[in-house]
């Protein structure tokens, strides 16, 4: 059993975060740390530590993030102009928390992904 981390305290509302949706689902909030004008975190509820731990069971919740992530950049205003959505995997991706997360960054143009 993967241990929780704070992201699941924030799906049960136990710790404060700036919720924008929640669903049976997934939840959206922004990032604490924000690296563009539009930086939201959606998660799926249930803990899946990282990418690798996905399976097919996984499949409703992990493309509802894809849904949620369109209409919160529709509703953010930069849905025309574009954005990023980025799941990092385990240390060479640069994953801090371990719960999946699809970070949605946009407000401004962004610079190349690899560097
Ligand atoms: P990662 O590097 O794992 O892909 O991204 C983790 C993200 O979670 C970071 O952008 C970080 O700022 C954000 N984060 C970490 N702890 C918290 C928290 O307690 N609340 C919120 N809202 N964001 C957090």
């Amino acid at each position: 059993m993967a241990e929780e981390t704070i992201f699941s305290k924030i799906v049960r509302r136990e710790i404060p975060a700036d919720i924008l949706y929640q669903d049976e689902l997934v939840t959206a909030f922004r990032d604490i740390n924000p690296r563009a004008p539009t930086h939201i975190l959606i998660i799926p509820n249930t803990l899946i530590p990282t990418v690798n731990d996905v399976t097919a069971e996984h499949e409703a919740a992990l493309g509802r993030l894809f849904t949620v992530a369109r209409k919160l950049a529709a509703e953010q205003g930069i849905s025309d102009n574009g954005y990023r959505l980025i799941v990092n995997c385990n240390q060479h991706g640069g994953q801090e928390v371990y719960h999946i997360h699809m970070h949605l960054v946009g407000g401004h143009a962004l610079g190349p992904m690899l560097s």
